[in-house]
C-alpha cells in the first residue's frame, strides 16, 4: 500500500503495541490483517516490526481480531503517532 503522504509521523511516540506470547497460539490472524505488513511468522514466533511506530496506522485491527487476546494495543497518548494528512 502507498502511503506517501497520506500520512505524517509524529515523533516521541512511545509503544503502543505488546504480545503476550503466553498467549499467543500462532494463528497468523494478525499477519494477514495488517495492511501495512508489520506482523511477521519466523520459527513459529509471531512477532512485529521493529520500526512499527514509524509505520503503523494505529487501526487496532490487529488487536480487534486476535481471539487469544494477546495483543495489548492503544492509541499513543500525548499527540504522538500518525496524523492523517487526508481523508
Ligand atoms: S492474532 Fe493473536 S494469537 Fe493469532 S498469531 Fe497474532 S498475536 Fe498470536
Ligand atoms: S494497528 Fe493496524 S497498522 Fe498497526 S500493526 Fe495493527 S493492524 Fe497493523
Amino acid at each position: 500500500m502507498k502511503l506517501n503522504g497520506l500520512t505524517k509521523h509524529i515523533p516521541g511516540t512511545v509503544d503502543f503495541i505488546f504480545i503476550d506470547q503466553s498467549k499467543c497460539n500462532r494463528c497468523g490472524q494478525c499477519i494477514l490483517v495488517c495492511v501495512v505488513n508489520l506482523w511477521r511468522k519466523t520459527n513459529n514466533i509471531i512477532s512485529f516490526s521493529e520500526d512499527y511506530k514509524e509505520k503503523c496506522l494505529e487501526c487496532g485491527a490487529c488487536y480487534q481480531v486476535c481471539e487469544a487476546d494477546a495483543i495489548d494495543f492503544h492509541y499513543p497518548s500525548g499527540g504522538t503517532g500518525v496524523i492523517f494528512e487526508k481523508g
